[in-house]
């Protein structure tokens, strides 16, 4: 084996898949993304475990699911345990096998960077737009960058390295939902702004399942969002598409650094999004409870030596977060530990697909806080996406092949009714066979969480997180 690659994984926070000029968006700037993406294996079917930031880390951290790493929600009134000790993570996977490992930003992590040296973290001050108000997810990255940045300049041991750059943004747009709460008018901004998703109004949601229904009851987000005009969830995604080119800013910065490095060559670039966010399908901001695409579909592209992804291209194989850690194991000849869920994505890198007869990938929601709490499962077959919730047996059937908004459940309409029997029986053999308590577990949500007239714009007051 020819010597061992340098490995950069870059992360970005909130991230959906298809606000990325890689995966068709129109409006965004994202030119160091780009440079990736250009010469890098894009997986456009990349999913993450959770849609939500600490959850999605331990898995991904691990190659677990939520259910087994025990790290279910950001914490608060639900507890949040550490990753068992047990389970192996990428940090120690790799700093056992002689590779340097380094870890810059953002952790939330719950345990699962053990065996990274952690850099430490600070806030740098940022200059602010008035329609773009900052706060410490964009402070902290510019640190974290110039903390990556002067360690990849420094860095001449005789290890290859694993180093992850943390970064928050575009999570900065969840701050400015808190200041923009309620009825307001928007800050003007210069330049035309963003045209809302055909998906923006939800048709469908009295079919949907009930915690689907009431996200705006359990989300302080979505309910500080209920009374927005069409206009003001335009600023929402101006604003995001701000913060988006925030850090596309800061990985610029990385990958100028990177390519200074005379081993730049021998070093695989992996970006990607712990989640995604609603960016104002079906009227949602942020992420929660629900897996719309925007929020559960994340961006997976992987740049590397010549030899290891010989081109630049696109790949439709469904794949997880899950698959990180095992194709970094695989190509840096790091046995994975057999309990890790994921598949090495390395045959794709290669060029050379693996069978893909009867994949699928899963994802799993809880909770955030625990005030509210909606035990949910996901599964994204090659054509379809079934959901199951356990209050009220809520479900969701979408034919994703021609529906990727997810305007239409096709749950009751006998036409997929073999497929939704299908999917049925797909979750029963994932949960047995991933030792999932899904189904004996428990929903909770009082009654004054359920009660408006179905439809986010029908919501008035606080959420359930904000009375306790
Ligand atoms: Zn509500």
């Amino acid at each position: 084996m020819t010597e061992r690659p340098n490995i950069l994984l870059i992360f970005a926070d909130q991230l959906a898949w298809r606000a990325l000029p890689a995966h068709g968006d129109t409006f965004a700037q994202t030119p160091n993304i780009d440079r990736i993406a250009q010469r890098a294996v894009r997986f456009g079917e990349a999913y993450t475990p959770c849609p939500l930031c600490q959850p999605a880390r331990a898995a991904y951290g691990t190659g677990r699911y939520p259910h087994e790493t025990g790290v279910l929600s950001n914490g608060r009134k639900h507890h949040v345990p550490n990753v068992p000790e047990a389970l192996p993570t990428a940090g120690e996977l790799f700093a056992n096998a002689g590779y340097t490992t380094i870890h810059f930003g953002k952790r939330h992590d719950a345990g699962s960077l053990r065996g990274f040296t952690l850099a430490e973290l600070g806030q740098l001050p940022v200059d602010e737009a008035p329609a773009w108000p900052l706060n410490a997810d964009t402070f902290y990255d510019r640190h974290t960058t110039e903390k990556a940045v002067e360690w990849l300049q420094r860095y001449d041991g005789d290890a290859p390295y694993l180093a992850v750059a943390d970064l928050n943004n575009p999570h900065n747009i969840c701050g400015w939902v808190g200041a923009n709460a309620g009825p307001h008018q928007d800050v003007p901004v210069e330049g035309p702004l963003p045209r809302l998703p055909d998906n923006f109004e939800d048709l469908d949601l009295g079919r949907r399942p009930r915690p689907v229904q009431y996200i705006c009851c359990s989300h302080n987000r979505l309910s500080q969002a209920a009374a927005w005009t069409p206009e003001n969830y335009q600023h929402y995604l101006r604003a995001y598409y701000h913060y988006l080119a925030r850090v596309d800013a800061e990985i610029g910065c990385i990958l100028d650094a990177l390519e200074q490095r005379a081993d730049a060559a021998n070093t695989l670039t992996v970006f990607t999004a712990d989640h995604g966010d609603g960016i104002a399908a079906h009227r949602m901001v942020t992420k929660q409870v629900s897996f719309i695409e925007e929020t559960t579909h994340v961006p997976l592209m992987v740049a590397g030596p010549p030899g290891l992804v010989s081109e630049g291209r696109d790949v439709t194989a469904l794949v997880s977060l899950l698959d990180l850690v095992p194709t970094l194991c695989d190509v840096a000849g790091v046995v994975p530990p057999s309990v890790m869920r994921g598949r090495s994505l390395r045959p794709w890198l290669e060029g050379n697909p693996a069978d893909e007869d009867g994949a699928y990938v899963a994802s799993e929601w809880h909770t955030e806080w625990g005030f509210t709490i909606s035990p949910g499962r996901m599964l994204r077959t090659e054509r379809y996406k079934y959901t199951r919730y356990l209050e009220h047996d809520g479900e969701e059937l979408y034919d994703l092949a021609n529906d990727r908004g997810e305007t239409r459940t096709l749950v009751g309409d006998p036409a997929h009714a073999e497929a939704l029997a299908a999917h049925r029986a797909l979750l029963e053999a994932h949960v047995e066979a991933t030792e999932d308590p899904f189904f004996n577990l428990q929903w909770m949500a009082e009654d004054r969480w359920r009660s408006h007239a179905v439809g986010y714009e029908n919501h008035e007051g606080p959420a359930a997180p904000m009375v306790g």
